[in-house]
């Protein structure tokens, strides 16, 4: 038996942490976000295989920090695992930049308040600066990633057909719909190949940010519903539900690619909350069509940090709520009271 070399160790978990586009994509909007960046531009060219890049205007990485921005476990973010009961930022792990650079070439430019230019530093395999010059960009931070995957050949031919990129193309802008709807001031743009694919500009509240991202006619739908629950743990839900007779499926969904559920801001897939879900749309609309399709959509969930576990899987997309059960039956009480408060007059049985 052989302990496998270091080089070979850190690409095998990079490759764990790294494995699409759309996650290099939510790991790099995660970073922009943390550094309360409230505009965020990405260039994708040949659907990101050949250049991703991410430019923010947020408070960028001071000077001090860039030798070790992309090492791996190192963080500006938390300094323990207690930190975890009060996480208020998306990222923790100190994982995704250096993760990133043993799968592509790397560049970060960047510009803090007190530089007085940007500059940017170039990367190597193992997330060290290798070199460094002076940029004319502003304030905030811009990463660039180039010939993504060019060490991991499998994951590179998977991508290979039309058809693969325009799924994961259609997969970055159902991930950008979501911090767009969650962070309703955030301006945003998506251009693939120089030509701007989807963007949508700074709006003042979560309504106008749904009118922005899914538009008039499905938020012409929703009927909007706020509950507090305090009894046990604290539960803040905020929710746009279809009202019925509402046509609440979108038109290819059978992916819950517009099932928008968000745990404190996080945009996650909960399978018993869409269980959940799913299980009293079907009940509602006893129709053979709304078996296999999803609801379009949005649940925000607000619970203490201390009530969640976002440490589950290296994406972040799955969090363990505390008392799982407990909140469970709180949502389906609250589903029952949704139905019961929509007006009768509303509803029509086709949709
Ligand atoms: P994490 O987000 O878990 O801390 P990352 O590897 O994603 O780990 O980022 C490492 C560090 O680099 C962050 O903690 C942060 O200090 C800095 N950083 C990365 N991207 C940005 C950005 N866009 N703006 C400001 N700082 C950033
Ligand atoms: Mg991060």
């Amino acid at each position: 038996m052989k302990q496998l070399a270091p080089d070979t160790v850190r690409l095998l978990s990079s490759s764990q942490v790294i494995t699409s586009v759309v996650n290099v994509l939510k790991e790099l909007m995660e970073n922009s976000l943390d550094a309360g960046a409230l505009c965020i531009d990405i260039k994708l060219e040949n659907y990101g295989l050949d250049r991703i890049e991410v430019r923010d205007n947020g408070h960028g990485i001071k000077a001090a920090d860039t030798p070790v921005m992309a090492k791996r476990h190192f963080t500006s973010k938390i300094c323990s695992h207690e930190d975890l009961q009060h996480l208020e930022t998306y990222g923790f792990r100190g994982e995704a930049l250096g993760s990133i650079c043993a799968v592509a070439e790397v560049a970060v430019t960047t510009k803090t308040v007190e530089d007085n230019i940007s500059t940017q530093y170039t990367l190597n395999f193992k997330g060290e600066v290798v070199s460094q010059k002076p940029s004319h960009l502003g304030q905030g931070t811009t990463v660039s990633i180039l010939k993504l995957f060019k060490n991991i050949p499998v994951r590179r031919q998977y991508y290979s057909s039309v058809k693969k990129c325009k799924e994961e193309l259609k997969k970055v802008q159902d991930l950008l719909m979501a911090y767009a709807i969650i962070k309703p001031v955030l301006r945003l743009t998506l251009v693939h190949n120089k030509v701007v694919v989807w963007q949508k500009a700074k709006t003042p509240d979560l309504r106008s940010s749904l009118l922005a991202t899914l538009g008039l006619d499905v938020i012409f739908l929703f009927h909007n519903q706020h509950y507090h629950h305090s009894y046990f743990i604290q539960i803040l839900l905020d929710g746009f539900f279809p009202k019925p007779g509402a046509s609440y499926t979108s038109t290819s969904s059978s992916s819950p690619d517009k099932t928008f559920i968000f745990v404190n801001n996080r945009p996650v897939h909960h399978k018993d909350i869409m269980k959940l879900l799913r299980q009293h749309y079907t009940a509602q609309y006893p129709d053979d069509t709304a078996r296999n399709r999803y609801p379009i959509l949005v649940l925000k969930i607000t619970v203490s940090a201390s009530s969640v576990d976002v440490n589950l899987t290296p994406d972040k997309t799955q969090v363990l709520l505390h008392d799982k059960v407990a909140m469970k039956l709180r949502l389906s009480q609250k589903f029952d009271w949704i139905v019961s408060q929509i007006p009768a007059e509303l509803g029509c049985n086709s949709f």
